[in-house]
């Protein structure tokens, strides 16, 4: 039996069940993060699995508990060398490429409406957002590809 799976048993057991039950008696069936009524329990970690005390979890209503694990994900997201790189990436082609184009460039349009010198940036500049979209279609590709095989977390401690 996998990780998942066990965990999932786990969350069916009278254990649980019962342990649950005085977590959100302990809460009074508050949730920790807002005034709302609180029908989840979550985990802190996982270290104790099994053999929970009450500060190894929180009552949380559904809003805040999924906006928690979305918060957690998101962070997690964020150390994943991949998507490190391909930001980083990004952040050094915007600032260090397309800025200072884009600064010479709008000084070029200037000299045209001053001077009428006439210029040619029009497939640069094309080019320089080609490049940008592509980044940011490869960073939403990884979002997705991430956060489709993570989704299941969000059912795991409900
Ligand atoms: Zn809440
Ligand atoms: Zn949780």
């Amino acid at each position: 039996m996998d990780y998942k799976t066990k965990y999932k048993e786990y969350l069916k057991s009278n254990h649980w069940r019962e342990f649950r039950q005085r977590v959100l008696d302990f809460w009074s069936n508050q949730c920790a993060l807002c005034p709302c009524l609180a029908k989840e329990v979550h985990h802190r970690h996982y270290r104790s699995l099994g053999k929970e005390v009450l500060t190894d979890c929180i009552a949380l209503c559904r809003v805040c508990h999924e906006r928690h694990h979305q918060s957690l994900l998101e962070l997690r997201l964020s150390t994943l060398p991949e998507y490190k790189a391909l930001t980083s990436e990004r952040h050094h082609f915007y600032w260090n490429r397309y800025e200072p184009f884009r600064i010479e460039h709008e000084k070029a349009i200037d000299d045209y409406r001053f001077y009428r010198k006439p210029f040619i940036h029009a497939q640069e500049l094309l080019w320089y957002y080609k490049k940008i979209n592509q980044f940011d279609i490869k960073i939403e590709q990884l979002r997705k590809d991430f956060f489709n095989c993570t989704t299941t977390v969000l059912e795991l401690d409900l």
